[in-house]
């Protein structure tokens, strides 16, 4: 394994291994070293490396037309809007190229809703342990204090509450007449996996209706098929106002969206919002590819059954770990809390297993395997973060844990 190269800034603490190849979940390093990927990029290839149809078509349309900009109407760009309305409910879409830049399109139509409704200083309600990007209002709208350090001062105009605490909504909405929209993750990705209750969404669902706030959910984890629904939100049946996409939306070529409905899906007007490489032939093109691919091969059911399977099998190996407090999951979106950090488990994953992991908020592993995972490869995942779990001393806990009954509950449902 070499170094990493001294020429990039240290915005990361990467792993000293680099993947020249891939092909479905697996991935070779530069020593020809086979791995397995249990992150798919942290959500983004849910359809494996390496797609031989999603590299057909960046081909062909990389040979015909790579970008035009937004001055001109772009035929895949409107195919695009049309597809991921009819799939989602919503009625109009904005293309850019990130998740945080999607989340900032939400952030402005949350703006404007507000202005619109006479509200000088528009408020949005956030949650305590939300993550929705790096830029300064995606930052400022984060639930993570360790993320915001040094950045200050973060952007005025949000509100937190605890996640999954409607009381904490209730209150926030007497206390503060200013709040036009709230801004949730249906399941928590960076915040460890934790999965927003079905009853909490319907009731904010509600709340929103009542206020006249957007209810704006943060899909770029959670959504495209991976909770076992298309998007985390339909387990709870509800319909939010405003959705953001990205991640596994290109299936690694880098695409965001931003959708709404009603009042918010006409707030911009020409000018008001922009991107120079947003919405692109070629990426508008791969996104619809990925649709077609996963609406064809039933993906985000295929993440329910196999997401089922790595949750029983999680629990069956490593329910009664000593140092594991929690196991929480929602179709492939699965996540062991420990109970100190384990930050070095990564590290150790790769080297050991040969298994691609990521440690979230410190204490939680976070599994993530592609939607195109067989059976086997499920199974394999569980055993080989057994096996890096069987070599942990069990330092810190008396007594065995019993896993987390209710999340258990809920990733069973
Ligand atoms: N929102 C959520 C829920 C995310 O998980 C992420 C990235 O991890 C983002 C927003 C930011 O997306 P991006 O890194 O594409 O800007």
């Amino acid at each position: 394994m070499q170094a990493a190269t001294s020429h990039l800034m240290r915005a990361y603490a990467r792993q000293p291994v680099s993947f020249v190849r891939g092909s479905g979940a697996r991935l070779w390093d530069e020593q020809g070293m086979e791995y397995l990927d249990a992150i798919a990029g942290v959500a983004v290839t849910s359809l494996g490396h390496a797609h031989p149809e999603i590299a057909a078509v960046i081909a062909e349309q990389a040979g015909m037309l790579l970008h035009t900009s937004n001055v001109f109407r772009i035929d895949w760009q409107e195919r695009l809007g049309e597809r991921l309305c009819a799939l989602t409910g919503m009625q109009k879409a904005f293309f850019c190229n990130s998740g945080a830049e999607a989340n900032e399109t939400a952030l402005k139509l949350a703006r404007l809703h507000g202005h619109r409704k006479q509200v000088a200083e528009p408020k949005i309600l956030v949650m305590e342990n939300g993550f929705h990007g790096r830029t300064i209002a995606t930052l400022s709208a984060t639930g993570n204090p360790a993320k915001q350090i040094g950045f200050e001062p973060l952007l005025p105009g949000f509100l937190r509450v605890p996640y999954n605490d409607i009381d904490a909504v209730r209150q926030a909405a007497e206390q503060s007449p200013d709040i036009v929209a709230v801004l949730i993750e249906p399941v928590q990705g960076e915040g460890g996996i934790r999965i927003a209750g079905a009853d909490y969404l319907r009731e904010l669902r509600a709340l929103c209706d009542r206020h006249g706030w957007l209810l704006m959910l943060d899909e770029i984890q959670a959504g495209m098929g991976r909770t076992g629904a298309w998007f985390g939100h339909q387990h709870a049946d509800i319909e939010p106002d405003v959705m953001t996409l990205a991640k596994a939306l290109g299936n690694g070529f880098p695409i965001g969206a931003c959708l709404a409905r009603g009042a918010a899906a006409d707030l911009f007007s020409p000018g008001q919002h922009g991107s120079t490489f947003g919405g692109n032939p070629l990426a508008c093109r791969v996104a619809c590819t990925v649709l077609d691919i996963m609406a064809r091969d039933g993906m985000p059911q295929r993440a329910a059954v196999l997401g089922a399977r790595l949750l029983t099998g999680l629990q069956k190996a490593l329910g009664k770990h000593p140092n594991v407090l929690a196991i929480r999951g929602q179709g492939l979106m699965a996540g062991i809390e420990m109970d100190s950090s384990c930050k070095e488990l990564v590290g150790r994953a790769l080297e050991e297993e040969r298994l691609l992991v990521t440690v979230t908020r410190d204490t939680t592993i976070r599994l993530l395997p592609p939607l195109i995972c067989d059976e086997a490869q499920i199974d394999d995942i569980v055993a080989r973060v057994a096996r890096l779990l069987s070599s942990i001393p069990a330092l810190s806990r008396v007594s065995p844990a019993e896993p987390d009954a209710a999340m258990q509950a809920e990733c069973v449902r």
